[in-house]
């Protein structure tokens, strides 16, 4: 029987990433790297995972699954049906179009047939014209599979003239905007692009003489031991033969680069390597900023595990208050309560975290955490401490207030569901409930990342929108369906 992964229900006050993708050729039985590469970037979707792989006797093969990539591709039943030495895999949370409707047919990676062969691709990211491009393409007699956004990348190549499949590839994405990193393979070549703007991130690794990998993130390269080699730039498109022969083009127009800064914060792997910055430093800094723009006096600095845990380091590190696991997480919640009871539901968020009495009682604490979405979750872990006999609790979040919705491949709440898009910093400190409440700066954030100066307003060096509601892609989709654009006077 599958079983699904939970929808995590006392995980719903969090951000979720959308997707992440690995790519291999040139190895001995690359599903099996893909596989392990995929169980590494598992954070960055659990709904489902899929492997497409090509082998020169039994053609292409893919497996596609609802669930953890550790449950489903490391049976020998399922691994035996995906021969090669080349291949593409993708982990999903549900995209924008399918938001708990998913159905096995939008779980990536999507597969073509051109007359020139094959092709699968597999897409982390969010097109925000995806809505008229499917329009436009069903007009033309285009039929969709899915509901998926990605699926217009595939449509797109059909309609191309180029003749073969990376530059018809290179058409397609010229028409779409919004985030990707892409990975794509065809018989004989693995591809990885991203989007001009280099919103999501996408690695390239190398496993012995002629073997490369893609992947989202270094994590999943550290896993299968592959040697980092680079981040593919922004806008860039690399094509890797079977002969392990590299070659990288630009066929973007070019544009100034807006990385993902909530990568830093909080999607990506804490020991995974960022624009050459280790995510777990980036969050250790935060920490640090945090502490020298707001001070408070208190007793104990505690995380609320995990995510907030280097942030909390730093923290105290700068503010020379001791640090303490005031919060512990169950590991092994996960697959237990797929579907609480009522009753267990309202032990809410209990059931995976619960509150290290002997070391928080009669202390004032600063609880560091990540960020707060809609705030739910922050207010029951307040209640938790101080029903466990805390003297106060200040809260120190290492984002700055979330207030607008992410268009490039994020699970968001819409604006009327965003805490800080409701309420100033005074109201949600009431709302919550905390001796005190604040958020790191934008600049404080900019600077924790490695840039010095700060933000530069004029031409940040980051996407930022869900913070300063500054959108480097128009979400056009999205104003055509009725999102209003932040005003001047905002
Ligand atoms: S809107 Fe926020 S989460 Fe989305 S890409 Fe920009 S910084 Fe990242």
């Amino acid at each position: 029987m599958h079983t699904m992964p939970p929808s995590h229900p006392f995980d719903d006050d969090k951000l979720k990433e959308e997707c992440g993708v690995f790519g291999a050729i040139g190895v001995t039985d690359a599903a099996s790297f893909i596989a392990l590469g995929l169980h590494a970037l598992q954070h960055r979707g659990q709904e489902a995972g899929g492997i497409v792989t090509y082998d020169p006797e039994a053609g292409f093969h893919s497996a596609r699954r609802f669930g953890y990539v550790r449950d489903n591709f490391t049976s020998q039943k399922v691994m035996e049906t995906l021969p090669g030495s080349i291949g593409i895999g993708h982990v999903r949370y549900s995209t924008a179009g399918s938001k708990g409707t998913t159905a096995i047919r939008d779980v990536q990676p999507f597969f073509g047939e051109f007359a020139m062969g094959g092709a699968a691709i597999a897409h982390n990211g969010n097109i925000t014209n995806a809505d008229a491009l499917r329009r436009e393409l069903i007009e033309r007699g285009s039929i969709f599979q899915s509901s998926s956004d990605s699926e217009c990348i595939i449509h797109l190549m059909a309609r191309s003239l180029q003749r073969n499949i990376p530059e018809r590839m290179k058409d397609a994405l010229r028409r779409v905007e919004g985030a990707f990193s892409v990975v794509a393979m065809t018989r004989t070549k693995l591809i990885g692009v991203r989007d001009p703007r280099g919103v999501r991130p996408l690695v390239l690794g190398k496993v012995g003489d002629k073997g490369y990998v893609l992947s989202s993130e270094t994590c999943a390269l550290d896993i299968i031991g592959a040697e980092f080699v680079r981040e593919i730039e922004p806008g860039e498109m690399v094509v890797i033969s079977d002969q392990g022969k590299l070659t990288s083009s630009k066929p973007f127009e070019q544009q100034a680069s807006r990385f993902c800064i909530f990568e830093h914060v909080y999607f990506s792997r804490p020991d995974s390597i960022l624009e050459g910055r280790s995510v777990y430093e980036t969050r250790h800094q935060i920490g640090v900023e945090l502490a020298k723009e707001s001070p408070v006096d208190a007793d104990l600095v505690c995380p609320v595990p995990d995510s907030g845990t280097p942030a909390a380091i730093g923290y105290a590190h700068q503010s020379g208050i001791p640090y303490g696991m005031g919060i512990i997480r169950n590991q092994y919640m996960g697959r237990t309560f797929i579907e609480p009871s009522e009753q267990i539901r309202n032990m809410g968020v209990r059931l995976k975290l619960n509150v290290n009495r002997a070391l928080i009682r009669d202390k004032r604490i600063i609880l560091v955490d990540d960020s707060v979405v809609r705030g739910t979750t922050s207010r029951k872990i307040k209640d938790m401490l101080l029903d466990a006999g805390a003297a106060e609790v200040h809260f120190r979040i290492a984002s700055p207030p979330t207030m607008w919705p992410c268009f490039y491949g994020v699970d968001t709440p819409d604006r009327d569901k965003l805490l800080a898009a409701q309420m100033s910093v005074e109201e949600m400190r009431q709302h919550l409930g905390v001796d005190s409440l604040e958020f790191i700066s934008l600049d404080g954030l900019y600077r924790a990342a490695g840039v010095a100066e700060g933000r530069d307003p004029k031409a940040p060096r980051y996407c930022d929108a869900c913070f300063s509601g500054e959108y480097p892609v128009v979400p056009s989709d999205m104003i055509a369906k009725g999102f209003e654009m932040k005003t001047a006077a905002e």
